[in-house]
């Protein structure tokens, strides 16, 4: 499985902070960030502790299965930013 960001995102990285993998980009200090309208979990490498979920005030943050009809097309923008 793994966590997926939704265009809720406000790029605040509170789920950065907490993400004991660093499996969520871009960050701040990487080159990407400003051109990004939100955040993304690399699925490959995110571990679904759901550490991300009850910290993100804009709640942007789904398990897999969880991911409402409206944002289903964020899986795949999701794990396209690793591709
Ligand atoms: S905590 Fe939520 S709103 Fe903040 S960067 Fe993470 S996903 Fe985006
Ligand atoms: S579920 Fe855990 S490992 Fe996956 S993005 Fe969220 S904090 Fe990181």
């Amino acid at each position: 499985m793994a966590y997926v960001i939704t265009e809720q995102c406000t790029k605040d990285e509170k789920c950065v902070e907490v993400c004991p993998v660093d499996c969520i980009h871009p960050r701040k200090d990487e080159e990407k960030f400003a051109e990004t309208a939100q955040l993304f979990v690399d699925p490959v490498n995110c571990i679904d502790c759901g550490a991300c979920v009850p910290v993100c005030e804009a709640s942007a943050v789904f398990a897999l299965d969880d991911v409402p009809e409206q944002f289903k097309a964020a899986i795949e923008k999701n794990a396209q930013y690793y591709a």
